[in-house]
C-alpha cells in the first residue's frame, strides 16, 4: 500500500525501534523491503500467523494483550522448531485512528519483543476490520531444527506447562462455566498471554525426535506428528498435567480438545527419560510431562477403566 503522510507517521510513532535482534539488520524500515544478513552457517526459520478480532481473540480484549498474542504465538512456532527469534515483519489492519489504542499496542509489542529479542524489521498498515499478521524469522544451526516427521516407535511424549487453562479461561468470559475464583486469574492470562517457550531450544534441538506446538488442543496436534511420523501415541489421562478443577470436574475436553494453549508437545528416545527430572528442577516455570508413548500405529486414551480411540476425535477446526 502507497502510505499517506498520515499513515507515515503513523508507523514512525507506533511501529519504530522495536525489539533489537542479536543477528544483524542491513536495511530496515523505510525503504520498499528489509534486508537481513544470515549468518555463515545458519539457516533462516520462517513462519506467518495471523489474529483476527472475534476470532483469535475475543473482540473485548485490550490492545496490550491484542498486541502480546499476536507476537508470542508466532514466536510459539519458532520455540516448536527450535529456532532462535531474529526479525520479525507486522501487517496491521485497522479500523480507525485511535492514538491510545495504537500507544497501548506498540508499548506492548515493545515490551514483549525485547524479553525475546526479536526486531520489528517492516511491515504493512491498512485500514479495515481489525486484523494482525506477523511473519516470524528465526535461526537455527545448520540442520539443526526439530520437525514432525522424526518420532520413533518406543519415545516418550512430553508436554511443557498445563493444558486446558487457556480453553477455560475462554469459558469463563463467554460464561460457559463456573471457575472457581481461584483460577480465573491463571485461565485468563493463559488465553490472552501465552508463553512462547523458548527456553527449550537447546533442550529440543538436543533431545526431541519432533516437535509441535499446541494451538487447537492435544488430541489433533499430537495427531500431525503422529500422521507425519507414520506412527501411533498412547496417552495417559492420568498424567495429563491440568488444573485441579479439570481433574475433579473431569472435565478433560479442556486440555485435550480445547485451543490456544501454545505449549508445546514433543518427543525424545526414552534413554533421555532421566534429563527430565534436571529440567525440572532447574526450570520450574517450564515444566515437562511424560503423558505418554510413540507406538507402531494405534491412536489410544488410556482412561482408568477405559481406553477410547483417538483417530477420530478432532481438535478445534476453522473450516467445519
Ligand atoms: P510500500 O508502499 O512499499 O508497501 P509502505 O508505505 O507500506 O511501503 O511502508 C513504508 C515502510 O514502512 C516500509 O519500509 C514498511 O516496511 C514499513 N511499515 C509499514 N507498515 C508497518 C508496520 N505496521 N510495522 C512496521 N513497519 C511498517
Ligand atoms: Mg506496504
Amino acid at each position: 500500500m502507497t502510505a499517506s503522510q498520515n499513515e507515515f507517521s503513523l508507523i514512525e510513532r507506533f511501529f519504530s525501534n522495536i525489539g533489537k535482534s542479536h543477528f544483524p539488520v542491513e536495511l530496515s524500515q523505510g525503504d520498499d523491503a528489509a534486508v537481513v544478513n544470515v549468518p555463515v552457517g545458519k539457516q533462516l526459520v520462517m513462519s506467518v500467523d495471523t489474529l483476527i478480532s472475534g476470532v483469535h481473540f475475543p473482540e473485548l480484549t485490550s490492545a496490550a494483550d491484542i498486541a502480546y498474542k499476536s507476537l508470542a504465538v508466532n514466536l510459539s512456532d519458532l520455540a516448536a522448531m527450535g529456532a532462535k527469534p531474529a526479525w520479525f515483519l507486522l501487517s496491521i489492519t485497522l479500523p480507525k485512528f485511535d492514538e491510545v489504542w495504537l500507544s497501548e499496542f506498540s508499548a506492548s509489542l515493545k515490551k514483549i519483543s525485547r524479553q525475546y529479542q526479536i526486531e520489528l524489521i517492516g511491515g504493512d498498515t491498512c485500514r479495515g476490520p481489525l486484523s494482525i499478521t506477523i511473519q516470524v524469522s528465526g535461526l537455527v544451526d545448520h540442520n539443526n531444527y526439530v520437525n514432525r516427521k522424526g518420532a520413533q516407535l518406543g519415545d516418550l511424549v512430553l508436554v511443557t506447562g498445563e493444558l486446558g487453562n487457556a480453553a477455560l479461561g475462554l469459558a469463563h468470559l463467554q460464561q460457559r462455566v463456573a471457575l472457581p475464583t481461584s483460577l480465573i486469574k491463571n485461565c485468563v492470562e493463559a488465553l490472552n498471554r501465552p508463553k512462547p517457550r523458548l527456553e527449550l531450544t537447546g533442550f529440543l534441538t538436543s533431545y526431541a525426535s519432533a516437535a509441535i506446538d499446541l494451538s487447537d488442543g492435544l488430541v489433533g496436534d499430537l495427531r500431525h506428528i503422529l500422521n507425519q511420523s507414520q506412527k501411533g501415541a498412547t496417552i495417559r489421562l492420568d498424567s495429563l498435567p491440568v488444573n485441579d478443577f479439570i481433574r475433579s470436574q473431569q472435565a478433560y475436553d479442556y486440555a485435550l480438545t480445547g485451543g490456544d494453549d501454545f505449549e508445546l508437545c514433543f518427543t525424545m528416545p526414552s534413554q533421555h527419560k532421566y534429563i527430565i527430572e534436571d529440567w525440572n528442577h532447574k526450570n520450574p516455570q517450564c515444566k515437562l510431562t511424560h503423558i505418554g508413548e510413540i507406538t507402531e500405529s494405534d491412536y489410544e486414551l488410556v482412561g482408568n477403566h477405559t481406553t477410547e480411540n483417538l483417530n477420530n476425535w478432532q481438535g478445534y477446526q476453522h473450516f467445519e
